[in-house]
This record gives structure tokens, sequence and C-alpha cells, in this order.
């Protein structure tokens, strides 16, 4: 998302480059970059294509709004988008975008009341974000018309075609004058969507943004190898091995997405599911709380999570692996932004494998094969935390009736055992690895995808009191062991980098070497044997 343009040299006017400042951009975006000059320049028509997150809103709606004219009432432009979600979040970016331009924006979609749609339409609006078939209705009942607007922009348009509105648009676009302006915005570009150009488009300018400068190299990209069934506790374990999980989890059906929330929840997880069977205004509801973090794990399908816009993501976890490489990338491009690090994960079944493997090759994705968390290394991760939870606790007052009664225990008992019972009374049950089932691990495979069976043996785990607050990510740890002992690279594996800490694993008989040489005298070791259960 690199460019060497800024916000002032695209042709936009002072206003909006006031309300591009008090919106918080700094540079545009390269389909910003591209397309903005493009729509202030004349009317030509245009097909844009920009990954997920890449900024298409803004991308048509500065130039939308330098071009509406805020002295007519009537509807001047009309967005159509897939979903609920969409026009909202599309008309609360062009809300802000607009800084002190008189423009009235608003969405229109189904499941909310007709009634409080026609009055907004009544007191004039201009530009409306609609789902096609809330906009039929309106265009029904001429509560709404579109025979005098200048632009007709299709965002998601690979995504509304997915979904099957391409009747609806055809539909809406009969209701259109022949001398508007036509833009299509989307993600991918497959046949049907140069179809649908040629046919209503006459004639058009194509945008692209190219692909590479998306896939953020802030997403460290790793694969677990698992049987189906045991992808349920390995999900279990990488969330429990990181200090906070705040993450979206991929399946490919609706009931998947169901049976994992539900699942996740029984577990005591914070979890809830969104997909297309769900009530609109209960995916909402979950959107929110998931925004505000009242829930750190949402479970989606790809369309229901199509277009969410949720900053900050430790992780994107492809439970079910993506359809295509396409997909792919617009999954993890979900977390890894706006420079924070972030984790996409995706579990393969052993028969998954070549098709993985494809996604890769196609997507230019260094996805690199990792451990499963171990048991061992999540109770040691808990403990940490439960370490610096104290601490924590230990900074603030505490209340004195807890003091008076911890008086009175120490007076009873002795200070280690009374201790020592009261964390087994509080965290025996965090703490048990047997609350943790078995999980089968594949070996890393060779060039050709066969299975390296001696990849197991002769290993060790190694912890490192090094993490991401450190500014760590995997190439440093590979770098600092290579400081001190010579190991090939190949022969270190398995990298982890959680928070505050890391795992690594390495052969055996350098494992020892490397422990050694990091222990300084009478200092805590930076590197050190991972506990074993
Ligand atoms: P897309 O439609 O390409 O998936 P969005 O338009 O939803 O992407 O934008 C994704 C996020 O990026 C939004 O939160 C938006 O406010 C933000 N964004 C857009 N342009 C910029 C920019 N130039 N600088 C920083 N953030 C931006
Ligand atoms: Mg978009």
């Amino acid at each position: 998302m690199t460019t060497k343009k800024t916000f002032n040299d695209l042709g936009l006017s002072e206003k909006t480059l006031d309300a591009i400042i008090q919106k918080g951009f700094e540079k545009p975006t390269t389909i910003q970059a591209l397309t903005i000059p493009v729509m202030l320049r004349d009317d030509t028509n245009i097909i844009a294509q920009a990954q997920t997150g890449t900024g298409k809103t803004a991308a048509f709606g500065l130039p939308l709004i330098e071009m509406i004219n805020e002295n007519s009432k009537a509807v001047q432009a009309l967005i159509l988008v897939p979903t609920r979600e969409l026009a909202i979040q599309v008309s609360e970016e062009i809300h802000t975008l607009k800084g002190s331009k008189g423009i009235k924006t608003t969405p229109i979609y189904g499941g909310q009341a007709i009634d409080q749609q026609l009055r907004r339409l009544k007191n004039g609006v201009h530009i409306v974000v609609g789902t096609p078939g809330r906009i039929i209705d309106h265009l029904h009942r001429r509560t709404l018309k579109l025979g005098g607007i200048e632009h007709l922009i299709l965002d998601e348009a690979d995504e509304m075609l997915n979904m099957g509105f391409i009747e609806d648009i055809e539909e809406i676009m009969k209701h259109t004058n022949a001398d508007k302006r036509t833009l299509l915005f989307s993600a991918t570009m497959p046949a049907r969507i140069k179809d649908l150009a040629k046919k209503y488009m006459d004639g058009y300018e194509v945008i692209t943004a190219k692909k590479e400068q998306v896939t953020s190299n802030l997403t460290e990209q790793i694969y677990y190898e698992v049987k189906a069934s045991d992808k349920f506790e390995a999900l279990c374990r990488t969330i429990d091995i990181e200090e906070h999980f705040y993450g979206l989890v991929f399946c490919r059906t609706k009931s998947d997405v169901d049976a994992v929330a539900t699942h996740l929840g029984e577990r005591g997880y914070d979890a809830e599911a969104i997909h297309g069977d769900i009530s609109q205004a209960q995916r909402e509801r979950t959107l929110g709380s998931f925004k505000r973090q009242k829930i750190n794990i949402l479970v989606a399908t790809d369309v229901a999570a199509r277009g969410i816009d949720v900053n900050n993501l430790t992780h994107v976890i492809n439970y079910s692996l993506p359809q295509d490489p396409e997909s792919y990338v617009h999954r993890i491009g979900r977390t890894g932004r706006a420079g924070n690090q972030g984790t996409a994960i995706t579990f393969i079944t052993p028969n998954e494998y070549r098709q993985f493997m494809f996604i890769q090759r196609i997507a230019k994705a260094d996805i690199k094969k990792a451990k499963i968390p171990q048991v061992a290394d999540i109770i040691t991760a808990k403990r940490k935390k439960i370490h610096d939870d104290l601490a924590t606790l230990l900074a603030d007052k505490i209340d004195s009736d807890y003091f008076n009664w911890a008086k009175k225990l120490l007076d009873d008992n002795n200070p280690t055992e009374i201790l020592a019972a009261l964390l087994s009374y509080s965290f025996e049950e965090e703490l048990n690895p047997d609350a943790y089932g078995e999980i089968r691990e594949y070996g890393q495979r060779g060039k050709k995808g066969r299975r390296d069976t001696s990849d197991l043996e002769g290993k060790a785990r190694l912890f490192a009191a090094l993490g991401k607050k450190d500014k760590i990510n995997a190439k440093k740890i590979v770098n600092l062991i290579l400081s001190r002992v010579a190991v090939k690279p190949n022969q270190i594996s398995g990298i982890q980098v959680m928070d505050k800490f890391s795992f690594i694993t390495v052969l055996f008989e350098k494992a020892e070497k490397i422990v050694v040489s990091f222990q300084e005298k009478g200092r805590k070791s930076l590197i050190t044997h991972a506990r074993k259960k």
C-alpha cells in the first residue's frame, strides 16, 4: 500500500484535505492515488480493483464528495453494496470524510423500518448507500428516483455477484439515466464482472492496484497440519497460548461456524458467530461487541465477514481452508493492519496439503509450517500471565479486608503452604494440562510434499524470554541464535513468537549448546529449555 503521492497531489479541494487530516489519513493508498485523479478529471467510467482493506471507499468517496452539488436536493449518487453492514459502514465513512460540506448521505437497507427511510429520502439526500433489495423496494414505491443521478457505484461488486444480486443490479440500472457515470469497485475481477461492465458500461478505464503490495509483511503466516477431528483442540491451544487473543476464525460453512462458536462458548471463551442465516440485527450487535472487544473471538463465513473493518486483530485463523488463493489473501488481510503485528494461521488436514500448496503458490504467500502449541508451553504461558497479573495487583491498593484475612491465614499456617494452597485453589483448573486433548502431530514434508518422518525426532523445544513486546520476530530470533552458535537456519523450526516470549524448535545436539551459550552468571538465561508436561 505504498505510494509516493500525497493527498495534496490528487486534485482535492482544501475543504476535503482538511477533512482527511481530521480523519487521520496521512497518505493515500495506491488505489486512492490512482482513482481519485481519474474520477476528478472527466466522467470516464471506471472499474477499479484492489484488495480488501485498501481504502476503496475513500477512493471513490473523496472525489464523489467533491462533485456533489450541495445546493440541489436531488439524489446525485447511488452506491450499491452487498450487505447491510457495508451500507452502514460506507455511509459512515463518507459522512466522516465530507468535512464541512453540507452533503447528506444515508444507508438504505432491508431490515430497517421503511418509513424511517422514507422520511430521510423525502428530506433530501445526495448520496444513497443501499443494498439492492431495499433499493428496488423504494424504486417500486417510487420513493426513490434515480433518473437523474450523476454516479452509480457498485461497491464490492464481486461479492454482489457471488450473492446472486445480478438481476437486482440490472433492474436497478433500468431505473437510471443513460448519461450517468458508472464506477465499479471490486477486490477481485472474475470474468462475470467484466461481462457486467461490457454490457452496461459504455467504455471504461481499468485501474488495478497491484496485489503484492497488500499482503502485509506485518502478518506472520503459518500453518498447522492437523486431522479434522483435532482442529478444535488446536484452535483452543492457539487461543490459550496468547496473552491477548483478538481474532477472526473463518469457517467454510454456516453450520461449521455455528458448531465452532458453540463449542468455544461451552469451553468458556467469549466467542460469537456471524453468517448469513443470522438475523441482521443480531449480526450487527455481534459485530458491535467484537469491535468494542467485549468478545475477542468472532467465528465467521467469508461472506459474512466480507468488508468488515476491524483494526488491531492479533489473529486470523483459517479454521477451514479458504476456497481459493484470493480468498486466502482477503482473509489474512484482516490482520497486520495499520502497523500492527498480526498472525495468520491456517489449519490444513493432510489431504488438503496439495490444495494448500496451490493457494500458497498463487497467493505468493510465504507460509511457514509451525507446531501446534504444546500443552506444556501453554501452561508456561498461563503461569507467566498469572505472575504478571499478580504483579499488577500488588501495584494497586488491595482492600484492607483482604490484608486482615491474609494476616490471619499467615498466623495460622506455614506461608509457603498457604500460598500454594491458595494458588492451587485459584488456578488448578486453568493450569490443569489434562484439560487439553491429544493432538496427532504431522511432521515436516520434503520438497515434493512427502513427509519427512525424521522431522520430529531428535529435536528439542526452547523457550526464549523475548517476544513481540521486545520487537522480536522469528527472523530476529534466528539471527540472535546464529550470532552465538553455529546452526544451519534449517535446523531451527517451529518458531512461535508470543507477546512476551517465544518458542523455538532445534536439533537436540544444538539445543544444549544454545542454552549454554545464553547462560550468564547471576542472570536469568534468555533462552532455556521449554518445560515438558
Ligand atoms: P476496502 O473497501 O478496500 O476493503 P475500506 O474502504 O473499508 O477498504 O478501508 C479500510 C480501512 O482503511 C478503513 O478503516 C479506512 O478508514 C482506512 N483507510 C482508508 N484509506 C486510508 C488511508 N489513506 N490512510 C489510512 N487509513 C485509511
Ligand atoms: Mg470496501
